[in-house]
């Protein structure tokens, strides 16, 4: 075990912890861009600086392992000083649509921007003009937000296992997508969605999600799927008690959620799948029931047969006595 303080608490944690987990586990909360627990550490958008007595630059907290004695402050002045800049050059190449955006209310760049008071960028450039890539059913990809934290592009490779996007171009060019700029539904891609999960801005969307509610404005319930026997966990979204969309779960790798869990949700307001149960009345006629009905005449049927058959083959109930 090692003995560290942040932010004046003293913390013990195994060996090899990272300064960002070993904050986490005392309910310091540091702001991070490229982390996702699920996935591999990157390192690359510093957001995670921490000041680490001693040293001589500031440290990201998401790579370095604690050591013992270490004292960290995580919101020092030097800390939110680079945190701004690193905010103002997101910016500088970022459209300022949150207004209309998806993900606000839990883009984590808008929401950093507000914490750390950044308004709006100072600095003055080119700034990216990509066309969506509209070209799919599920996922509507808009790189002109893309921050190129790169969760995404481990989120299909560690997750999905599939490594349909990644790393294209270099410097001010670089960008996230498929093999040879095509889109996506060129790709290997088979929308399984974590991808959409992990992106903590706007430049990936859930289609089925699109214009249907803010995050605030929803609701998640943990669900298994019934489609299959694997019985993935995914989380139902619900708005005014409509479902409006199916999450897959992000954090639970190895069983990531397949189209049909995530699109079956279309069955629930399909007009032609919620006709009502009919049962056969005395005259011979076809009247609509409820389900609670059928369901219950149905089971007095099951048993009324394994009765019946109990009856005919003594022997079978002997056996089963
Ligand atoms: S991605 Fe975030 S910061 Fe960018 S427009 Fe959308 S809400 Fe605003
Ligand atoms: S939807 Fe799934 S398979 Fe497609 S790019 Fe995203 S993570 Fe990869
Ligand atoms: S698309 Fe989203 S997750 Fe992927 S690199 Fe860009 S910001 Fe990160």
């Amino acid at each position: 075990m090692v003995n560290l303080t942040i932010n004046g608490i003293t913390v013990k944690v195994p060996a090899g912890t990272t300064i960002l987990e070993a904050a986490n586990s005392v309910g310091i909360e540091i702001p991070t861009l490229c982390h996702h627990p699920a996935l591999s550490k990157f390192g690359a958008c510093r957001m995670c600086v921490v000041e680490v007595q001693g040293a001589r630059n500031l440290s990201a907290s998401c790579t370095t392992p604690v050591s013992e004695g270490m004292v960290v402050e995580t919101e020092s002045e030097r800390v939110v000083r680079a945190r701004r800049v690193i905010l103002d050059l997101l910016l500088a190449n970022h459209p300022m649509d949150c207004l209309t955006c998806q993900k606000l209310g839990e883009c984590k760049l808008s929401d950093y921007a507000y914490h750390y008071g950044v308004r709006q960028t100072s600095f003055k450039g080119e700034k990216h003009d990509y066309p969506l890539d509209d070209s799919n059913p599920y996922i509507v990809r808009d790189m002109n937000k893309c921050i190129l934290c790169g969760q995404c592009v481990r989120a299909c490779e560690e997750i999905k296992g599939q490594s349909a996007i990644g790393f294209a171009y270099r410097s001010f060019s670089t960008q996230v997508g498929p093999p040879l700029d095509e889109p996506l539904s060129y790709s290997e891609c088979v929308y399984c969605n974590n991808c959409v999960i992990v992106c903590p801005v706007g430049a990936l969307t859930d289609k089925q999600l699109l214009n249907k509610g803010r995050s605030y404005e929803v609701e998640k319930e943990p669900v298994i799927c019934s489609f299959c026997e694997a019985g993935c966990e995914f989380e139902i979204i619900r708005r005014k008690n409509k479902v409006i969309g199916v999450e897959a779960k992000a954090a639970a790798p190895g069983r990531p959620l397949c189209l049909k869990g995530r699109l079956g949700l279309n069955f629930i307001y399909n007009p032609e799948a919620t006709s009502p149960p009919l049962l056969k009345a005395d005259d011979g006629s076809w009247q609509e029931t409820s389900w609670e009905t059928a369901l219950g005449l149905e089971q007095i049927i099951n048993k009324l047969k394994q009765l019946e058959g109990q009856k005919a083959n003594p022997a079978d109930n002997s056996k089963e006595a």
